[in-house]
């Protein structure tokens, strides 16, 4: 527990000064990189004593430094009403555990359709596998879902908005009914982060982050993270440890330096973002602009009542054309590199293709998802200005 001392203080506060604790920062601003694999006791009664109780104590290796301890209470004391937070290699390596940390075998999971796509994977394989099925549902069904809860549902997965097609989900009205059941809720909040969505506060009892993206957000690191209510935490726990889950020091240490300027760094995604999805927004080659702070975007309702800002993450429908014509805009792009991931300084871009079960996703032209990152906003209005002319030209 660690956001007791929140004490009402802003997020820019418990940003800069969250996970700081003296005995592991030493008289340095930030704790050092403390790599171990082996701990050493003084005796075997003081190795015997720490068995009860690892966490935030040195153990072994696996259960962490005060590296990895002080980046996860950060993480905690962002999130209100959290019992605490567990690091992990990925934010894939975050999602499958903390499914797994609330489902066992013949329970059923609601997965929302958007979900990202390894997550849909996961699902279908894995847990497939070991007798968990998964279900799919609209992301704009809200209070609907209680139509597809059955006595099997152990838990509703929700990630808002989806990191393709940005629908934004009605996560309190999910979350009231899931608790009136007994069902857990887990949210992959990488889009938001707790600054614009502070999830456990909203009623979610596991909430999950690919660090990779704002949190580290220089595009040089994997790391996930799941904070967990006091309900959920000693689960969490307990299967993080058995599935042997841990990440490594030194990508904490990077994580956490990307933490404290999370605040300025996502204001500029913001506005930078906005600039450029409304100039989208008025281009005649674009059919659409999917982005929860445009009307346009499926959910926009529930982003303006639930949410606290816009990240850097959208995407367009071209009007008409196909994967060609896409292709001529996107290749030559000079600002926007072309790859996955994203929450990092650097502006990205990828042609998108959304997977579905549940509804079919049909738009009126190909879908091209953009990360803007810290540039000038006009260089890069003026960048996707050149892509849709040779859009057009390709087009006919
Ligand atoms: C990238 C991403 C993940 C997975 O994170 P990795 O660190 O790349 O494993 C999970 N959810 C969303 C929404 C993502 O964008």
């Amino acid at each position: 527990m660690s956001n007791e001392d929140g004490g009402g203080r802003g997020d820019a506060t418990r940003l800069v000064h969250g996970g700081r604790r003296k005995e592991w920062t030493g008289a340095a601003v930030n704790p050092p990189v403390w790599r171990a694999s082996t701990i050493q006791y003084d005796s075997v009664a003081e190795m015997r004593a720490r068995q009860h109780d690892t966490h935030h104590q040195f153990y072994y290796g696996r259960r962490g430094t005060p590296t990895q301890w002080s980046l996860a209470d950060a993480l905690t004391e962002m999130e209100p009403g959290a019992a605490g937070t567990l690091l992990y290699s990925s934010g894939v390596a975050a999602v499958t555990t903390a499914l797994l940390s609330v489902l066992k075998p013949g329970d059923e999971l609601l997965m929302v359709d958007s979900a990202y796509e390894p997550t849909r994977a996961f699902c279908d394989g894995l847990l497939r596998r070991h007798g968990i099925a998964t279900r799919y549902y609209d992301p704009l069904i809200g209070a609907g879902i209680e139509a597809l809860a059955t006595d099997r549902t152990a838990a509703i997965f929700m990630e808002s908005p989806g990191s393709l097609t940005f629908e934004v989900q009605d996560v309190p009205a999910i979350v009231a009914l899931a608790r009136a059941r007994g069902i857990v809720t887990l949210l992959d909040n990488t889009w938001a982060t707790p600054l614009f969505f502070p999830a456990i506060e909203k009623g979610v009892d596991l909430t999950i982050l690919a660090c990779t993206k704002y949190i580290v957000g220089h595009s040089d690191v994997m790391l996930g993270s799941v904070t967990a209510n006091s309900e959920h935490w000693q689960a969490l726990r307990k299967t993080s440890y058995s599935l042997g889950q841990c990440a490594s020091p030194d990508d904490a240490w990077l994580a956490a330096r990307g933490l404290r300027t999370l605040d300025v760094r996502l204001s500029r995604h913001q506005s930078n973002a906005l600039a450029v999805a409304r100039w989208l927004d008025e281009q005649p080659d674009v059919a659409r602009v999917l982005h929860p702070a445009l009307e346009d975007c499926p959910g926009h309702a529930i982003w303006k009542r639930d949410f606290r800002g816009a990240s850097g993450l959208f995407s367009f429908v071209l009007e008409g054309g196909d994967d060609a014509a896409r292709t001529a805009l996107i290749d030559g792009l000079e600002l926007f590199g072309i790859g996955f991931s994203w929450g990092g300084y650097e502006s990205l871009v990828i042609p998108a293709d959304p997977h579905r079960s549940a509804i079919p996703w049909t738009a009126e032209g190909p879908l091209v998802r953009l990360q803007i990152g810290l540039e000038d906003s006009g260089d890069l209005i003026a960048d996707l200005a050149a892509g849709l002319e040779r859009f057009r030209e390709a087009r006919g």
